[in-house]
């Protein structure tokens, strides 16, 4: 297994950049975790990591059923007339109602009867922490404080969340924000930080939000960090037409994976970064750290 650095020529903008580029793409909930969960179970299939993908699999299932059984109706427009260009949906500051504790218990409904025994016993735990516990988990989570939160409770934690924001994010569909800059690493609509980045059939590059499943345009040209663009590499495992390749920036020392949907629609920001995890070792070897966390890979304490 060896790793190699692409041609420049692939750093290149996409074709459609001076045309009309939508800066925010909203998630299709109708569809996402089906797709994902799909994806995940396909990857599995010839993957060392198999048991963990099809446990992510599990968990993006009863995501699916949970949206379906807890729909979610809020009006949003105060906290949109006061964002003013920033995030609407801050994870830091938006003040969390009790429906993302009513996911929690759903997931863990729908997850505990077919769980292997030791989950079903993090399941059980996690059921009976007082809920002030879990929001303080919560809140460690959404603040990118690790250290607290147990990790084998943190990826139940993240879901129901991450479900939460994306209802919420669901309804600022449509309601058109002009204000949505250029260069950002953070997500524009909930502040939260990148899984990965997708390519999309138009060659265009949008970033992948890990809470809200949003996904902002970020240009092919420059790092996604940083912003520098002297100093950026391509890398990818064996194979200059990976669908999976990390983006590195020698200026911050950050990488990021880009997700080749242009090569292969099937591909998904959460799926396809937790199944290339060996490319994250060889990222690190050579000395660089990832400028995104997978929902189901949390840094470890
Ligand atoms: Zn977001
Ligand atoms: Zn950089």
């Amino acid at each position: 297994m060896s790793i190699q650095i692409v041609p420049q020529d692939e750093l290149a903008d996409g074709k459609n950049a001076a045309g009309n580029i939508p800066p925010v793409l909203f998630a299709n909930l109708k569809t996402l975790y089906q797709r994902r969960a799909d994806r995940l179970r396909a990857l599995a299939e010839n993957s060392p990591l198999d048991g963990y993908l099809n446990f992510a699999a599990a968990i993006c299932d009863a995501q699916q059923r949970v949206l379906k059984d807890f729909p979610l109706s809020i009006d949003l427009s105060e906290e949109l007339e006061k964002a003013a260009g920033k995030p609407p949906l801050d994870c830091s500051l938006f003040p969390r109602t009790p429906h993302w504790l009513t996911l929690l218990d759903a997931l863990i409904a729908v997850l505990k009867p077919d769980a292997s025994e030791p989950v079903r016993a993090v399941l059980e735990r996690l059921e009976h922490s007082p809920n002030l516990q879990r929001e303080m988990m919560a809140t460690e989570l959404l603040c990118q404080d690790f250290k607290h939160v147990p990790a084998d409770k943190a990826p139940f934690i993240w879901a129901a969340l991450s479900l939460y924001w994306a209802q919420m994010a669901a309804q600022l569909r449509g309601v058109g924000r002009a204000d949505y800059g250029e260069n950002r690493e953070f997500c524009p609509v909930c502040g939260s930080i990148p899984v990965s980045a997708v390519i999309n059939a138009g060659g265009l590059r949008y970033l992948h939000c890990n809470l809200c499943e949003s996904e902002w345009h970020v240009v092919r040209a420059k790092c996604s960090n940083c912003d520098e663009m002297e100093h950026l590499n391509l890398w990818s495992i064996d194979d200059e037409q990976a669908t999976v390749k990390a983006e590195a920036c020698d200026d911050c020392g950050a990488y990021l994976k880009l997700i080749y949907q242009d090569k292969d629609p099937q591909a998904d920001a959460v799926a396809d970064d937790l199944a290339t995890l060996l490319l994250d070792d060889r990222m690190e070897d050579k000395g660089f750290s990832g400028s995104g966390i997978n929902p189901f890979l949390f840094p470890a304490e």
